[in-house]
């Protein structure tokens, strides 16, 4: 990328199909298929994302909560007929009991890692804010499990040139990730959504290059 243009990728999405959901133990996709999971507290703007990267803007696939934390499952999304773009729920909300958050917990964590199609986190961070405890902890469980892993820091639209910095510094400090796996995006400008994809691509294409 040559700095002071605009990034173009040529991925192009073209097909997208909902392909299953999963709410307990269990394999919701029989395709041998490489999986790109994304994941982000309630909130955090991940269906919003998804819609703009998909580009599913009249009809939209990932539900934009207007009650945050409905999402218990995780959702499948066959794109291209290529990859499966597996959409986790999002905790971290006071209204749902420990018990229920618990068992959210143990949903993620056991797909996570026993899923052998799965080649790399999306994890999101809203660029307002500092990374939490939550984050950390997931960003951390990642690199022991030895998955690559994207951090997004998403609503970039609502920072100012300084703060944006400030976004990506907490995010190298708190996260103890490197530069290359961060990267800024907004769902209401576009912004990010190119090199996303490519990220996706690159992800995706070791499964191919081994074929
Ligand atoms: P989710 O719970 O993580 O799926 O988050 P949503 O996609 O439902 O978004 C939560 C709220 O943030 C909604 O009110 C969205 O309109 C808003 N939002 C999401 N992404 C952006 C963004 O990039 N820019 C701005 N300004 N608002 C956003």
């Amino acid at each position: 990328m040559r700095s002071g243009h605009t990034f173009h990728s040529n991925v192009k999405v073209r097909t997208v199909e909902f392909a299953g959901s999963l709410f307990d133990a269990g394999a919701p996709v029989s395709r041998d298929l490489p999986q790109v999971a994304f994941s982000g507290r309630s909130n955090v703007g991940k269906s919003s994302l998804i819609n703009v990267l998909l580009r599913r803007t009249r009809k939209k696939l990932a539900r934009v909560s207007a009650t945050p934390g409905k999402t218990r499952s995780l959702n499948f999304y066959l794109v291209n007929d290529r990859f499966f773009l597996v959409d986790l729920p999002g905790f971290g909300f006071a209204k749902v009991s420990p018990r229920v958050r618990r068992s959210w917990k143990a949903l993620v964590e056991d797909y996570l890692i026993g899923e052998p199609k799965l080649r790399g986190v999306v994890h999101l961070v809203d660029a307002r804010h500092d990374p939490t405890s939550v984050d950390l902890e997931m960003v951390e469980f990642l690199a022991t499990r030895g998955l690559p892993t994207l951090v997004v820091l998403t609503k970039m639209d609502k920072l100012k040139r300084m703060a944006r910095e400030g976004s990506v510094a907490a995010a190298l400090e708190r996260l103890n990730i490197d530069e290359d796996q961060v990267l800024s995006f907004s769902s209401k400008t576009g912004e990010g959504r190119d090199e996303l994809l490519t990220a996706l691509d690159d992800l995706i294409a070791v499964d191919e290059i081994e074929q």
